[in-house]
């Protein structure tokens, strides 16, 4: 990238929607622009919480915030990586960078939380970021040739309205929840939840608990209740089974047909009494924000249409939306999204006229429909990465070596789903190889920072010393 070629973009604003992961990483990419001797434009980031990191900046609350804003958030605790931290790691910001040390694989909420935070921090974006000030109406002026951006100023408790020339939409899209219904399911006795407001698994020791879904909530949140003492969890799946060797206590079913008193019933004819059911039944893309005619209108899947390169909007190139795909690769490939949605600002990443961006988006769509397994989807996901990086500035990573991680936990899974997460890769940034955790994740009750970075040493020594 370099300089600003057209030069003309440099007096416009750009707002960014959100503070997660996406909104950050394209504030790190101006930021980096401008470093290596860019000009670039005014850019401002609307966060509605009072602090940076989207979905890893663990908050207890459900429901509705302190101001009344539905709560963000949908992690909870004692969550770890689900993926190898290989397979995520920032190409200009490596783990061995920010932690001066290697790390195991699979790390708990808080550490990757560090992570994030540490660069946007190196980066020196926090004063870009305009924090409790959620975005309610994004509307396109045409005259102005620009968008009209409203947002509420939650301190002043007053409602602005500012011009921008791009918008880029980086909200997230794992935070609304989706709720089917099942017959009977209002006579049922116990709690009735969605993973969204799921905060901490030992509210159900000792509890029968039914998990609704076929996905990675579903997975997790049944490992969790397991973990920590339920008694019995029972998984009902819709179209298929996830098909793991779960550990004695669980067990898969197919979907639920009516529910009465504690009784679930289930469509292969089994029932359960349960005290608790918790739906993980995925999330709703939600731009409430937008207006109709600029809003993204998508299930959960890997290529979301209406969007060239998976960003730009295709029917108003000057909006784009980050992060919107379903995520095998997350911010690694949120980086390469980033960068491109700069270089579009920046006018060094020209766009193609409307009928070769219509041409290249029907052609990924195509591809992504005829996908039948999870490593087909992989290697979707992976040829989606290097497209972007063949036309964007961000470091080389060694994409190859990601896809053969991604398998390889593939495998780790389906041969054991309790100790996938022990396993231990090499970084495809620095090659440094990551070292065993000193605690298998099972074991691994406490998911601090503190205790995840501490050694075998220290550990003894912690326990030697009780009060320590
Ligand atoms: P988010 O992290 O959701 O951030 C969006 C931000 O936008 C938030 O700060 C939000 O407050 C803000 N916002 C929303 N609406 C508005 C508005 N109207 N105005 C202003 N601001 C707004 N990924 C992994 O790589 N590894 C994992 O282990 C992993 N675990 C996960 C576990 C759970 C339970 C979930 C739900 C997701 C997990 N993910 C994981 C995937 C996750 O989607 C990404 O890691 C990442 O958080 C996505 O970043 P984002 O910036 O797109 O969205
Ligand atoms: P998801 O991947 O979109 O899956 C949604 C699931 O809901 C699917 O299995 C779907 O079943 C099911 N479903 C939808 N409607 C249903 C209905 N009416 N009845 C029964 N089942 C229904 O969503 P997710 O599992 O919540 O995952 C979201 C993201 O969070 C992912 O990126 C994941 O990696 C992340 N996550 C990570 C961790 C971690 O450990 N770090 C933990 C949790 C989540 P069908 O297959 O039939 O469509
Ligand atoms: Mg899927």
């Amino acid at each position: 990238m370099g300089t600003n070629q057209g030069g003309s973009n440099v007096a416009d604003r750009v707002a960014i929607i959100g503070a997660g992961p996406c909104g950050l990483g394209l504030l790190r990419a101006f930021q980096q622009a401008e470093a290596a001797g860019a000009s670039v434009p005014e850019v401002v980031c609307f966060e509605k919480q009072d602090d940076w990191g989207g979905l890893w900046n663990y908050t207890w609350r459900t429901g509705t915030d302190e101001n009344g804003e539905p709560v963000h958030g949908s992690m909870y605790r004692y969550l770890w990586s689900n993926g190898p931290k290989e397979c995520l790691e920032f190409a200009d910001y490596s783990f061995d960078e920010h932690f001066g040390q290697p790390i195991p694989s699979f790390p708990p909420r808080e550490v990757l939380y560090d992570y994030i935070i540490g660069r946007a921090t190196a980066a020196g974006v926090r004063d870009k970021i305009r924090f409790s000030t959620p975005v309610r109406n994004v509307v396109w002026d045409e005259s102005a040739g620009q968008f009209s951006v409203t947002v509420r100023n939650i301190d002043d408790d007053r409602t602005e309205t500012e011009m921008f020339d791009w918008v880029v939409v980086a909200n997230g899209h794992f935070s609304v929840p989706h709720v089917p219904t099942f017959d009977g399911i209002e006579s049922f006795t116990g709690r009735v939840m969605h993973g969204h407001d799921f905060r901490d698994a030992l509210e159900f020791k000792d509890k029968h608990v039914v998990i609704v879904g076929g996905s990675y909530s579903a997975e997790d949140i049944s490992l969790q209740c397991h973990k920590y003492g339920a008694a019995s969890v029972t998984i009902s799946y819709r179209s298929g089974a996830m098909g793991f060797s779960w550990p004695a206590g669980m067990k898969e079913v197919p979907l639920i047909t009516t529910i009465s008193g504690s009784t679930v019933s289930f469509s292969d004819g089994s029932s359960v009494d349960a005290d608790a059911i918790v739906m993980c039944t995925g999330y709703l893309h939600s731009f409430p924000f937008v207006d109709d005619s600029l809003r993204l209108k998508t299930g959960n899947r890997l290529y979301p249409p209406g969007l060239y390169k998976g960003v730009v909007w295709e029917a108003n190139p000057k909006l784009m939306y980050l992060g919107m795909q379903d995520q095998y690769y997350t911010f690694s490939m949120f980086d390469l999204q980033a960068w491109f949605a700069r270089d579009v600002v920046m006018g060094t990443a020209p766009l193609p006229d409307a009928a070769a961006m219509a041409t290249e988006i029907g052609e990924w769509v195509a591809r992504e429909e005829a996908l039948a397994d999870p490593y087909q989807e992989i290697d979707f996901q992976a040829d989606y990465c290097r497209d972007l990086a063949a036309v964007v500035d961000y470091p080389p990573f060694d994409i190859d070596a990601t896809v053969k991680m991604f398998v390889d936990w593939e495998h780790d899974k389906e041969h054991d789903i309790l100790s996938y997460r022990n396993s231990s890769f090499a970084s495809a940034v620095t090659g440094t190889p990551s070292p065993s955790h000193h605690t298998p994740w099972l074991a691994a009750m406490d998911d601090s920072m503190a205790t995840y970075m501490a050694t075998e040493v220290n550990l003894n020594e912690r326990a030697a010393t009780p009060n320590a």
